[in-house]
């Protein structure tokens, strides 16, 4: 990206902050649940995080927010560790809010002898009861009004598991008509006696979301707690508790959720997707996951410039897939490797070419110098594309025809002299006569064609399964939609194709290796390819195809 780009908002916040010297240097964190795995809209809190502390002098900790013991899980953490490091950053701390369970649990005490916190003996409903509305105030809990030393007896049986689930939790004292509904004498801690996947059987009392996460953010001293827009009305309850139990002064700043069409960008909606079996797994090449795009082919570069192109905003919106698309197609471009492959073969014989073979060489990538080149072999016996073919072609159909010249990428003209059918008329052969004189490189012939086609050479191609993945719902915000979301997949998103003809230079592929297959489209050998049963994913097709498909 270009250097002279101006600054986004919070970039103007931290340069006048190290300016003023408010700041000598910032902390940011990213604070996953690790309730399910990173997707695309995680990809741009990470890069604003990090790509803050790439820009300013600081840092950025990845801390687990796991304070849902329930819901979460080893293989998360490690999933979400193994996806920011794949997309190219590093943190400076590993943190889990769960490391601060007994900080956190002290601070509820501190609050309880400033008399700012009480034991609630209500239900969830009594509370909610309780809560009024936006235009009208609450009403004062019947135990809002315990002496410190109940409350302090109370809470701490509550943490030694004398107390069943949900009968009884700690709530801020702040003010129940308060204009913000959060502010109300906001839950703090919650009695569940579930096992933690750091801390075991450690705790039966939880903290809530936002007694965690702000204390935890000051432990830290992170500078700028960056979170998305829903978070706005939290902001007063953050200072608030940062302000009595005078802590280190983090500051929450908000920006625009970034959500992508044609999916959904929900850890708990995916998560429906994987366990209904809609999809075979969190990185189903289908899913806008960070492990799906990396199993589909997406490069941590492409996913870089898509954050970067949608940049900062203060309101939320839809971002088109298109972009994403646009982007991997980019990097693609330059770094991907040429082969040939042909995915619905038709034989060509070319009567006159009398050598067993020859190996032709053929450039690995014309965006690339360093690319270097590959050896083909060439015979009597090639497949193309059945579609590269028509008997009875309009005018200015370059491909081939009876009677018309086309050329063989990196080898010969070849000639259409007669097509061969079978017994129900099918075309099953072609014969051709080539032009010696016109080889790639070297062509003294004259003869100038205007269609040039891939092919592959019969005896020597190889065979693949390759998965083409369309979009994975029907409409554009699936999750908007009246009924389930689930009712707006696209059928149609996964179509595999058998017996796929591939030029031998293949069998040499690699998961980290991208490829272009020329006039196809860019691939990438999938994690259940073996050798004698290759598989290819489709990342995305040479153009835009999909505004002309969907009109
Ligand atoms: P989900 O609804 O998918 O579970 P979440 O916000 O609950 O998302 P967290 O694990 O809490 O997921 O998110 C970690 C960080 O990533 C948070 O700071 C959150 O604001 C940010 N984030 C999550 N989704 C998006 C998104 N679509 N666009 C931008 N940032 C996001
Ligand atoms: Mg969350």
């Amino acid at each position: 990206m270009s250097e002279e780009k101006s600054l986004n908002f919070l970039e103007e916040i931290i340069e006048e902050h190290l300016k003023q010297g408010t700041y000598k240097s910032i902390v940011t964190r990213f604070p996953p649940e690790p309730n399910g795995y990173l997707h695309i809209g995680h990809a741009s809190s990470i890069c604003l995080n990090f790509g803050l502390t790439k820009k300013f002098p600081g840092y950025t900790n990845l801390r687990f927010d796991d304070t849902n013991p329930e819901t979460e899980e080893t293989e998360y953490v490690d999933s979400i560790k193994e996806d920011v490091r794949w997309l190219g950053f590093e943190w400076k701390h590993e943190r889990y809010a769960s490391d601060y369970f007994g900080s956190l649990y002290q601070f509820a005490h501190q609050l309880i002898d400033k008399g700012l916190a009480y034991v609630d003996d209500s239900s969830s409903e009594e509370i909610a009861a309780l809560k009024g509305t936006p235009t009208e105030p609450g009403k004062d809990s019947p135990y809002r009004n315990r002496s410190v030393e109940e409350n302090r007896d109370l809470f701490t049986r509550m943490k030694n598991g004398e107390f069943p689930d949900g009968s009884r939790t700690l709530r801020a004292k702040i003010d129940m008509a308060h204009i913000n509904m959060l502010m109300r004498d906001p839950i703090l801690y919650r009695i569940k006696h579930a096992h933690h996947h750091r801390t075991g059987d450690e705790w039966c009392v939880y903290p809530m979301y936002d007694f965690a996460h702000g204390q935890s953010d000051s432990i830290e001293e992170v500078t700028h707690s960056i979170c998305t827009m829903e978070f706005i009305p939290h902001r007063e309850l953050y200072d608030w508790l940062i302000q009595q139990l005078e802590i280190y002064p983090s500051h929450q700043y908000e920006f625009a959720r970034r959500n992508i069409n044609y999916t959904v960008t929900s850890k708990r909606k995916l998560l429906q997707l994987v366990n209904e079996k809609y999809v075979t797994g969190w990185d189903d090449p289908r899913m806008p996951t960070i492990s799906g795009l990396r199993r589909r082919g997406y490069t941590p570069e492409s996913i870089r410039d898509f954050c970067d192109r949608i940049g900062v905003a203060k309101r939320d919106n839809m971002v088109d897939v298109g972009l994403l698309e646009f982007c991997v197609r980019e990097h693609l471009n330059k770094i991907a490797l040429r082969r040939m492959v042909v995915f619905d073969p038709l034989k060509v014989v070319i009567t006159n070419y009398e050598q067993q073979e020859e190996m032709l060489l053929s450039e690995n990538n014309p965006e690339d110098e360093g690319a270097g080149s590959r050896e083909i072999p060439f015979s009597g016996e090639i497949y193309i594309e059945r579609d590269d073919f028509m008997e009875n072609p309009p005018k200015k159909y370059f491909r081939l025809a009876p009677g018309q010249m086309v050329r063989l990428k990196s080898a010969y003209i070849i000639k259409c002299e007669e097509v061969i059918r079978d017994s129900d008329g099918n075309i099953t052969e072609l014969r051709c006569t080539y032009i010696p004189e016109s080889k790639s490189g070297h062509d003294t012939s004259g003869i100038t064609v205007k269609g040039t086609l891939h092919w592959v050479s019969a005896r020597h191609a190889l065979e693949a399964e390759v998965r083409m993945y369309d979009r994975l719902f029907r409409v554009e915000d699936p999750a908007d939609e009246e009924g389930d979301f689930k009712d707006y997949l696209n059928p149609d998103s996964l179509q595999i194709v058998n017996r796929v003809y591939l030029e031998p230079a293949l069998q040499e592929a690699s998961l980290g290796e991208r490829y272009q297959f020329i006039r196809k489209g860019y691939f990438v050998l999938d994690r259940e390819s073996g050798a004698n049963s290759l598989i290819f994913n489709r990342t995305v097709g040479l153009k835009d195809s999909w505004t002309k498909k969907g009109g």
